[in-house]
């Protein structure tokens, strides 16, 4: 396969503009609904996208004209996923291929050349409301992290223009040889000069003085997805820490932890809530207003209820990753009041007269306990 410049049909000096016509024009060519049955132009059109994710893509442009299409492709090919992480996956723009192919390109160059990595990973807390949990949010949060020098775009060179390094001549490792009482040994070791990189800045950015990044304080918005559980993290792909001189950035995780509610305990997908009902409510049956973390549920008691019998109500639970939601459950207590009127006490007295003329339930149950002994 040629660079990702001939696959588009432009040349090295192309605007984004030209990049991106180019691209929508052959894509469109290619585009596998239009081409039923053709193993070639799914191939082509493969092709056609891969290119564009890098030529598009300025930062990455800079890199791959640094690096050179193999060099660059290698390192996507001997790069691996990133399966440790658990919950959402936040990339944006292009969606799942960038991440992937950041991953490749990221893990990749820390195998052939020892010096040469991508930023590090970096992870952040943010706690939210179990409502915003319910609904999904958005924040702004602000990292302090190195990111990427503007002036040389990463690079660390002036122009953005870097040189292959005289030392090793672009390997990247110098041969040393050691004289021992054993004989003489050739080591090799990473280049000095280059850091292993096998190129330098033909001048040095003076904003960065070489290192391609700074020390910045990023403003980020994150988008939590709603039904997001206390523990979660979200990735966003490429937004950690710069790397040296134009190597790719890092990860950003979010983790995400959701504060306990007075109200409501969350079990996976379902909530739970207790409410207090009166006797009255619980003897003759009521229809109560449950507030809920969007809108109001109506439970129905019905005539009898005993306290701290559960009820479930369908659907007014968290928000789950599959789109369904879960279930509330609402467990009633009977609330004794500490204060009431003449006129309640002297009912509940004929009340209580009346009852005892009937039934005794306390006496039955003490009775019941005498008999367990
Ligand atoms: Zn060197
Ligand atoms: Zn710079």
């Amino acid at each position: 396969m040629s660079d990702y410049y001939s696959i588009l049909g432009i040349s090295k000096n192309a605007s984004q503009d030209e990049i991106k016509k180019a691209y929508k024009k052959l894509a469109k060519q290619y585009h596998p609904d239009l081409n039923k049955n053709k193993p070639e132009a799914e191939e082509k059109f493969k092709q056609v996208n891969e290119a564009y994710k890098v030529l598009g893509n300025e930062q990455k442009r800079t890199q791959y004209d640094q690096f050179g299409h193999d060099t660059y492709k290698q390192g996507a090919k001997s790069g691996g996923f990133d399966g440790g992480f658990s919950g959402y996956d936040n990339t944006g723009g292009f969606g799942g291929f960038e991440d992937i192919f950041n991953d490749f390109f990221g893990g990749g160059f820390g195998g052939s050349r020892q010096q040469t990595r991508r930023g590090d990973d970096l992870q952040t807390t943010i706690g939210i409301t179990l409502k915003e949990a319910y609904t999904g949010t958005e924040k702004r949060i602000d990292v302090e992290m190195y990111a990427a020098c503007e002036p040389c775009a990463g690079t660390g060179a002036q122009d953005k223009k870097r040189k292959t390094c005289a030392t090793c001549n672009g390997a990247g490792r110098v041969v040393q040889q050691q004289r021992t009482v054993f004989g003489t040994f050739q080591t090799q070791r990473t280049c000095g000069t280059c850091g292993g990189r096998g190129n330098i800045p033909e001048q040095k950015c003076t904003s960065c003085l070489g290192t391609g990044r700074k020390r910045t304080r990023k403003n980020l918005r994150i988008e939590i997805p709603a039904g997001i559980q206390t523990g979660q993290r979200i990735r966003l792909s490429g937004q950690g820490e710069a790397g040296e001189a134009g190597t790719p950035p890092g990860d950003l995780y979010i983790l995400v932890l959701v504060e306990e509610n007075e109200l409501f305990r969350r079990e996976g997908e379902n909530l739970y809530c207790e409410i207090p009902i009166s006797y009255t409510q619980a003897v003759l049956g009521d229809d109560v207003t449950i507030p809920t973390l969007e809108k109001n549920a109506t439970l129905e008691i019905p005539a009898g209820t005993q306290s701290h019998t559960q009820f479930r109500i369908r659907g007014y639970g968290m928000p789950s990753a599959r789109g369904r939601k879960g279930d509330l459950y609402v467990r009633v207590k009977i609330e004794v009041p500490k204060k009431i009127t003449k006129e309640e006490r002297e009912l509940l007295h004929a009340y209580a007269k009346l009852q005892g003329e009937e039934t005794k339930p306390q006496k039955s149950f003490f009775d019941k306990i005498r008999d367990a002994f």
